[in-house]
C-alpha cells in the first residue's frame, strides 16, 4: 500500500485540492492506478447538512454521498467514480469510535485521541487504499497545519509512515503560499519556513513542497526553501496562478514532479511515455478559445462562485467541446424581483437556474425562468431549476397563478411540485434525500436523446419534490414535454419545450458526471443554442 498525503500551510485555499488532482493526473497517465481520499477534520458527518455558502458547493457522488467539493476535482482530473468513503470527516471517526465504546468493544479501557480516534483514521484510511485496489492512493488533509482540528489527522499520517515504510510507501506533499512583498517584488520565504518547521514538530519531514504563487517561483527562492526545510532542491516545486485549473498538472510535470514520486516509492508505471497529449488538447482548447458565449447564473449563493463549482466546471468542459468561452454572469435571483428582469439579463445568451433549497429566491429565479422562455434565450434548468421552469409553465401557460412547489408553500392550490411519498415523515436532514445516481429513459425522438446519444442514462440526484403526478397531462399538453423518466416511469426527470430554441431541464444534476473532454450534455446543449443565439449566421 503506498500514500502520498498531502498537506497545507500558512493559509486555507492553495489549491491543495488542485494540487492532489494533478499529482494523481499524472501518475495515472503513466499508466498507474490511483485513488484519492479526502480528509475534512470538521464535526459534521458528511457536507450533506452545510451551507453552500460556507464550504461551497455539496458534491454528490455515485452512492449518494453527499461530499466535499474536492471529491469532484478528483473524479474530473482523475475520472475516477469514488464512494463515501472516500471522505474521511472528523465526525464519521468520532462516531465510530462512540458507537465502538457502547458496544463495549474496548474491554475497558480509557478511550482516548491516541490510540483510539488515531487508530480509527488510520483503519479508515488504509481499507478504503485496499479496497480501491490502486497502485497509489493520495489523501488530501483538509485544513492549515497548525490548526487543532487537524492534529489527530497529521498524527495518524505520521504513524501510517512509520507503519507503512516512509522510505518508499508514504510521502508527504506539503503545499504553501509565498507572497511576493514591496515593489521590487521580492519573494518571502519565512512563511514557508515557519509551516514547515510546525509540519516537523508534529514528526512530520515534507518530501515534496509546492510554493503557489502569483509568479513562477525563483530560483533563488526554491535554493533557500530547499536549504532552510530540508529538502532537495528538485522538490521545490512552483505552482503560479494559471490561466485555468487544468494547466497545473501540465506545470507539475515540467518539474518532474511525477518522476519524483514515481522514483521515490519505487512505482512501477506501465507506460514510459506520458500520455498527456489528450489532456494537452482539452487545455489548449480551454486556454485559446475561438469564441465567446455569456450565460447568466441564476441562484441565491452567487456570492461564492464555489456554491456553483461543478456547474462552472461543466461550462469549461462544454466551451473546450464547442471551441469557445463560457462567461458566466452570476445573478443574485432576489435581485430579478427587485429589479427588472429584462434589463438585469439583457445581452446574455443563455440562462442557467442550478439546484437551491428553501424558499428565498424563489421568486426571481422562476422570473428568469419567464424571461427566457419569453423571449426564446436558451435555457437550463437543473434540479431546483426544472422544478422552477415547470412552475412558471404552470403558472403562465395553464393560468394556475398560484402554482408552486410544496417545498415553499405547502397550502398552495396547485402543488406542481410536490413532496415525494417515501420522504414523508422524514425529520432528519442528513443523507435523507433522493440521493446519487439512478437511471432514467430517455424518450425517443426528443432533443435530451440526441443529446445523450442512448435511451439508458444514469445520473446522480439530490431532491426531495418531484413533479407531481397528477398535473403532467396538462403540462404535457401544453408543451412541456417530460422526455426524461425514471425506470419505474412515475418520476419526472427531464422537461423540454416544444417551439423553442432550447428550453430543457432536469430532476438530476448532469453537472456531476461532466468530465474533461466528456462534457455534460445539457450543458453542451445549452452552449452550443447560446452559441446560435450569438452568431445565427454561422
Ligand atoms: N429543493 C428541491 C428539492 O428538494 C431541489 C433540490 C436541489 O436543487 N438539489 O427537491
Amino acid at each position: 500500500m503506498k500514500l502520498i498525503f498531502v498537506s497545507g500551510g500558512v493559509i486555507s485555499g492553495l489549491g491543495k485540492g488542485i494540487t492532489a488532482s494533478s499529482i494523481g493526473r499524472l501518475l495515472e497517465a503513466r499508466g498507474l492506478r490511483v485513488s484519492a481520499i479526502k480528509i475534512d477534520p470538521y464535526l459534521n458527518i458528511d457536507a450533506g447538512t452545510m451551507n453552500p455558502y460556507e464550504h461551497g458547493e455539496v458534491y454528490v457522488l455515485d452512492d449518494g454521498g453527499e461530499v466535499d467539493l474536492d471529491l469532484g476535482n478528483y473524479e474530473r482530473f482523475m475520472d475516477l467514480h469514488l464512494t463515501r468513503d472516500h471522505n474521511i470527516t472528523t465526525g464519521k471517526v468520532y462516531r465510530s469510535v462512540i458507537d465502538n465504546e457502547r458496544r463495549g468493544d474496548y474491554l475497558g479501557k480509557t478511550v482516548q485521541i491516541i490510540p483510539h480516534v488515531t487508530d480509527e483514521i488510520k483503519r479508515r484510511i488504509t481499507s478504503v487504499a485496499r479496497e480501491s485496489g490502486a497502485d497509489v492512493v493520495i489523501v488530501e488533509l483538509g485544513g492549515t497545519v497548525g490548526d487543532m482540528e487537524s492534529l489527530p489527522f497529521l498524527e495518524a499520517a505520521r504513524q501510517l509512515g512509520r507503519d507503512l515504510g516512509r522510505e518508499e510507501n508514504v510521502m508527504f506533499v506539503h503545499t504553501t503560499l509565498i507572497p511576493i512583498m514591496g515593489s521590487v517584488g521580492e519573494e518571502k520565504t519565512k512563511p514557508t519556513q515557519h509551516s514547515v518547521k510546525e509540519l516537523m514538530s508534529i514528526g512530520i519531514r515534507p518530501d515534496i513542497i509546492v510554493g503557489r504563487c502569483s509568479e513562477p517561483v525563483s530560483d533563488a527562492a526554491r535554493a533557500k526553501i530547499a536549504m532552510f526545510c530540508d529538502v532537495p532542491e528538485e522538490a521545490v516545486i512552483s505552482t503560479p496562478d494559471a490561466r485555468s485549473i487544468y494547466e497545473v498538472p501540465l506545470n507539475l510535470e515540467r518539474q518532474g514532479v511525477a518522476d519524483l514520486i514515481i522514483d521515490r516509492m519505487r512505482l512501477r508505471p506501465m507506460t514510459s511515455g506520458r500520455d498527456m497529449g489528450s489532456w494537452e488538447r482539452f487545455v489548449d482548447r480551454v486556454v485559446n478559445p475561438e469564441g465567446i458565449v455569456e450565460i447568466a447564473l441564476v441562484g441565491k449563493y452567487t456570492s461564492l462562485a464555489d456554491s456553483y463549482l461543478s456547474h462552472l466546471e461543466a461550462f469549461t468542459h462544454a466551451g473546450a467541446e464547442t471551441g469557445c468561452r463560457v462567461k458566466v454572469r452570476f445573478v443574485d435571483s432576489d435581485d430579478l424581483v427587485r429589479g427588472n428582469p429584462e434589463a438585469i439579463l439583457a445581452g446574455v445568451d443563455g440562462v442557467i437556474v442550478p439546484g437551491g433549497f428553501g424558499t428565498r429566491g424563489v421568486e426571481g429565479m422562476i422570473a428568469a425562468a419567464r424571461y427566457a422562455r419569453g423571449n426564446g434565450v436558451p435555457f437550463l434548468g437543473v434540479c431546483l431549476g426544472f422544478q422552477i421552469a415547470t412552475i412558471e409553465i404552470a403558472r403562465d401557460v395553464l393560468g394556475l397563478a398560484r402554482a408552486t412547489s410544496t417545498e415553499f408553500d405547502p397550502e398552495t392550490p396547485d402543488p406542481v411540485i410536490c413532496i415525494m411519498g417515501e420522504q414523508l415523515g422524514i425529520t432528519d436532514m442528513g443523507a435523507t434525500m433522493r440521493l446519487g445516481a439512478q437511471e432514467v429513459v430517455v424518450a425517443e425522438g426528443s432533443r435530451a436523446r440526441t443529446l445523450y446519444g442512448k435511451e439508458r442514462i444514469s445520473e446522480r440526484h439530490r431532491h426531495r419534490y418531484e413533479v407531481n403526478p397528477e398535473y403532467i397531462p396538462r403540462l404535457e399538453a401544453a408543451g412541456w414535454r417530460f422526455t426524461g423518466r425514471s425506470e419505474c416511469g412515475t418520476r419526472m426527470e427531464i422537461g423540454e419545450l416544444e417551439g423553442h430554441p432550447y428550453f430543457v431541464a432536469s430532476q438530476f444534476h448532469p453537472e456531476f458526471r461532466s468530465r474533461p473532454g466528456k462534457p455534460s450534455p445539457l450543458h453542451l446543449g445549452l452552449v452550443r443554442a447560446a452559441m446560435e443565439r450569438r452568431n445565427p449566421e454561422d
